[in-house]
């Protein structure tokens, strides 16, 4: 990250955005990975490494992800790569001052069981099993309003809709004020979940 006034500048707005996402009643925060929280597609089948790949996480994304897990937001990431091992090495590298262990990996791997009675439609089954960790790990029960998807796909993030959760659009060249921005301007607060505190 880089250092200075404009990190400080940055920190502030990534815990605005987590602010006004609790607000809006958000508990579980799934990101995609390839084009999201990093700029690059690895389709899944990265063999730089970790620390190569570090370089090419997002900006904003470093410091919201800190800031989300500095916050009572659960956060997970949910991705068709089958490279979790790595994208979980790769956060670490990322954002070496928070504790990347309490993100929930979701990708195409088989160390997850498949959710009965949901779909294997874009990322849902990633969504449901994240969900699933929440409530048996950390006893606490999501509903699917209280889900928001931050992917660069539409299609993924039109199914997510269908099924009741909040999607947000991450466009290719997303910086933090136009990431403060869309969060600030598009998303309702929800008075119904103002409770959840801490
Ligand atoms: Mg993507």
């Amino acid at each position: 990250m880089s250092g200075g006034s404009s990190s400080k500048s940055q920190k502030e707005m990534a815990r605005s955005i987590v602010q006004k996402l609790r607000t809006a009643g958000v508990r579980l925060v799934a990101l995609d990975w390839d084009r999201t929280i990093i700029t690059v597609h690895t389709k899944g089948c990265w063999e730089d490494g970790p620390s190569k790949l570090a370089k090419h996480v997002r900006p904003c994304f470093k410091y919201f992800i800190a800031a989300c897990l500095d916050s009572s937001l659960h956060l997970c990431v949910v991705t068709f790569s089958s490279q979790s091992p790595l994208i979980k090495d790769t956060l670490k590298i990322a954002i070496p001052h928070s504790d990347t262990s309490a993100i929930i990996i979701r990708g195409n791997t088989k160390d997850w069981a498949r959710i009965q009675g949901v779909p294997i439609l874009g990322k849902q089954q990633h969504i449901a099993s994240a969900i699933r960790e929440v409530t048996s790990k950390r006893h606490q029960v999501i509903q699917p309003g209280e889900v928001i998807l931050m992917d660069d796909d539409t299609e993924n993030l039109k199914i997510a809709e269908t099924f009741g959760h909040r999607a947000f659009f991450v466009r290719d060249d997303m910086a933090m004020e136009h990431f403060k921005e869309c969060v600030m301007d598009h998303l309702p607060n929800n008075t119904k979940t103002a409770s959840d505190k801490n």
